[in-house]
């Protein structure tokens, strides 16, 4: 982003697979508004614990203080009069009405900056990403690196059996992939543990 708009609310969307650190992102730009003496306040779904319920973290353990919610609407009621710019990571999991909540809070005049995955393990899109993605002003994909080949990658493979969406917490169940290397149901581990988390 070359400058930022005057007097007017907008949304970015950092979207990407694991690993493509999307969270990291987010974190510097939060930082940075912090560092700026703007008002942020900082949420994510409180299914997300892998590392903190209150804080969000990256893989690399950058970290900052969050709030955990259940439902985007508490965004709304948890909002602070001064606050200027809201974060929001692992917005995926707050479902449709998260889209109507960062709009409204764009509308008012707030910087609204989520961070997500954008497919699923199936490489399907993560609703409400792609609705997300339509009605911001700014969009960064982010890529990882894929673990069997070393090209750019966009996709998570999943590397254990389960047939949730997503398996919440579970580090080493994912690893990155191209889409050449991604196969759309769970395989073995290609890569040792340390690698997958980069
Ligand atoms: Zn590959």
């Amino acid at each position: 982003m070359l400058g930022f708009p005057r007097n007017v609310g907008w949304i970015e969307v950092i979207c990407g697979s694991m690993f493509s650190g999307k969270t990291e992102e987010l974190i510097r730009r939060l930082k940075r508004a912090q560092i700026a003496q703007l008002k942020v306040q900082i949420f994510k779904p409180r299914l997300d614990d892998r590392y903190d319920t209150s804080r969000i973290c990256s893989h690399s353990d950058q970290r900052l203080e969050s709030v955990a919610i259940e439902r985007a609407e508490e965004i709304l009621r948890l909002l602070k009069p001064d606050t200027q710019v809201v974060g929001i990571d692992e917005v995926q999991f707050l479902g449709p009405e998260v889209v109507a909540v960062c709009e409204l809070l764009a509308q008012k005049g707030l910087r609204i900056i989520c961070a997500g995955l954008d497919q699923d393990y199936l490489g399907k899109p993560f609703e409400p990403m792609p609705q997300l993605l339509a009605i911001a002003e700014y969009i960064t994909k982010e890529l990882a690196i894929c673990v069997v080949c070393g090209n750019p990658a966009n996709r998570s493979q999943r590397i254990i059996s389960d047939s949730a969406r997503v398996v919440v917490g579970a580090a080493g169940a994912y690893e990155a992939r191209c889409r050449k290397c991604f196969v759309p149901e769970p395989v073995e581990a290609t890569a040792p543990q340390n690698l997958r988390l980069l």
